[in-house]
């Protein structure tokens, strides 16, 4: 019931709403985790749970940390001996620990709340190393909550994720669609001035449908939940036309839809009956066969270890470092009053993308001068050198993927020359002496440019 005890993480309200709908960040956390020696030069997967106040959430995402102990180490817990992932429900009577969950009738935070250990994993096939962040959304679509704080939390969560689990109560409502068209409108553009095919622009969303109660008519779990989907999905005429758009497109933003359907959990999880005589903690013996079963299957299928989605802007991965730069940057769009619109945070987005890529060209470039320092000798040298190592950075600018159209790629491949020919300057009189000063300057940004 409560996040303080769990004995290898806690969860951290990153990103809330204070007084005034006014949004605060919190960027020490967001370092700790992103930045940790063992997480930056991690591929990153971001699993997220989405939706509105009281519908079993945090609940869910509690069972999530219990699958994610049972098979993954993790930064608090580098030696995770994970030696019966099978058995990951834990005991029976084991109570519920990690997010806060049944938090009473109030909302304790709102906005966007990571569990601060990160997982780590290996890919045995291609020995590529994952980082995994969890996170929660607090008290949302609500009556407390305006419909301008919904679309930046919904906004912000699919520009933040690669698993994203939009929680529902029921059914799918028409209106709830709305909460998608940031991210049509935001593919929209992408696809509209991107230069080749960098695959969609979102990768996995998961409707979660609780307490279904017509497995009649589409059986519990997910096949039953892709055809109930899919016939949801369907444009017909009688559709809000913004609605509609949404249908047609929702296809071309994210990389894979899918849907499930999870029965009711049973009247103890709901508080309706008494457990053992005592308030409910939890527990897995509180529920309800059915809801266990199908719990069960749903996160493994989530979060098993060959099934993980990383996360990617502009078809690329992103690492630890790099993911940390995405989100301080679009949560600090979203503190204006107004909610950013789609164009604005897709330049964004773009921007960040090639001033990333700009640092790691310039700092190539340092690192070549570096390596070959020691074949200097004379003046020519130098300048042959400066040459040589320009037109490699420049090339690694080319070749790079690349969101944005021409003149974006134009801007920032001067900006890259720029710098690059600043540094050269300030060599001085291109000395073997200056050259050196730059080896300190590489080994200071090392870090940027390790694991390439
Ligand atoms: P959140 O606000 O969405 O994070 O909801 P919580 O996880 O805090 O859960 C709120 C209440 O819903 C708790 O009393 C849970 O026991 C209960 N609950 C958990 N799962 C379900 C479910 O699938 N259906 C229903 N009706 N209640 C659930
Ligand atoms: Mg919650």
């Amino acid at each position: 019931m409560s996040s303080h005890n769990h004995p290898y993480g806690k969860s951290e309200n990153v990103l809330g709403f204070g007084e005034d709908s006014k949004v605060f960040i919190k960027e020490e956390p967001l370092k700790d985790m992103f930045l940790h020696p063992d997480v930056k030069h991690r591929k990153i997967v971001a699993f997220s749970i989405i939706g509105a106040y009281r519908k079993g959430k945090s609940f869910f995402l509690d069972y999530c940390l219990r699958y994610l102990y049972a098979h993954y180490p993790s930064i608090n817990y580098p030696n995770n001996p994970v030696s019966n992932p099978t058995n990951w429900m834990g005991e029976e009577d084991e109570p519920l620990k990690g997010f806060s969950w049944r938090s009473g009738s109030d909302r304790d935070t709102t906005g966007i709340v990571m569990w601060n250990d990160i997982f780590l994993h290996t890919v045995e096939r291609t020995g590529e190393k994952i980082a995994l962040v969890v996170m929660d959304t607090q008290g949302l679509f609500d009556n407390q909550s305006s419909p301008m704080d919904n679309s930046k939390i919904f906004a912000l969560g699919t520009l933040i994720s690669s698993i994203q689990v939009l929680n529902l109560s029921g059914v799918i409502q028409e209106d709830q669609l709305q909460y998608l068209q940031f991210a049509t409108e935001f593919a929209k553009f992408a696809a509209s001035s991107s230069q080749g095919s960098n695959g969609k622009c979102f990768q996995n969303l998961m409707f979660l449908i609780r307490d279904w109660e017509n497995p009649d008519d589409f059986a519990c779990g997910i096949d039953g939940g892709k055809n109930y989907l899919e016939n949801f999905l369907e444009v017909r005429s009688e559709q809000k036309p913004e609605l509609k758009s949404v249908r047609e497109f929702i296809h071309n933003s994210f990389d894979e839809l899918s849907c499930s359907l999870l029965p009711h959990p049973g009247k103890i999880v709901t508080g309706v009956k008494k457990y053992k005589n005592l308030m409910y903690d939890g527990s897995h013996s509180g529920m309800d066969e059915d809801f266990k079963d199908e719990l069960i299957i749903l996160i493994d299928h989530l979060l098993n270890p060959e099934r993980l989605v990383f996360k990617k802007y502009n078809g690329c991965n992103v690492k630890g470092f790099e993911y940390h730069e995405y989100v301080e940057h679009y949560f600090k769009l979203f503190q204006s009053d107004e909610l950013p619109q789609a164009q604005t945070i897709f330049d964004a987005t773009v921007e960040k993308q090639m001033t990333i890529l700009v640092n790691l060209c310039f700092n190539n470039y340092k690192e070549t001068v570096y390596k070959n320092r020691d074949a200097l000798n004379n003046q020519s040298n130098i300048v042959i050198l400066h040459d040589g190592c320009k037109n490699k950075a420049l090339l690694m600018f080319n070749e790079a993927k690349k969101m944005g159209n021409n003149s974006h790629e134009v801007k920032f491949k001067k900006i890259l020359e720029t710098e690059i020919d600043k540094l050269y300057e300030e060599w001085g009189n291109q000395t073997i002496e200056s050259i050196n000063k730059i080896a300190d300057e590489v080994e200071k940004t090392r870090v940027a440019i390790e694991e390439k």
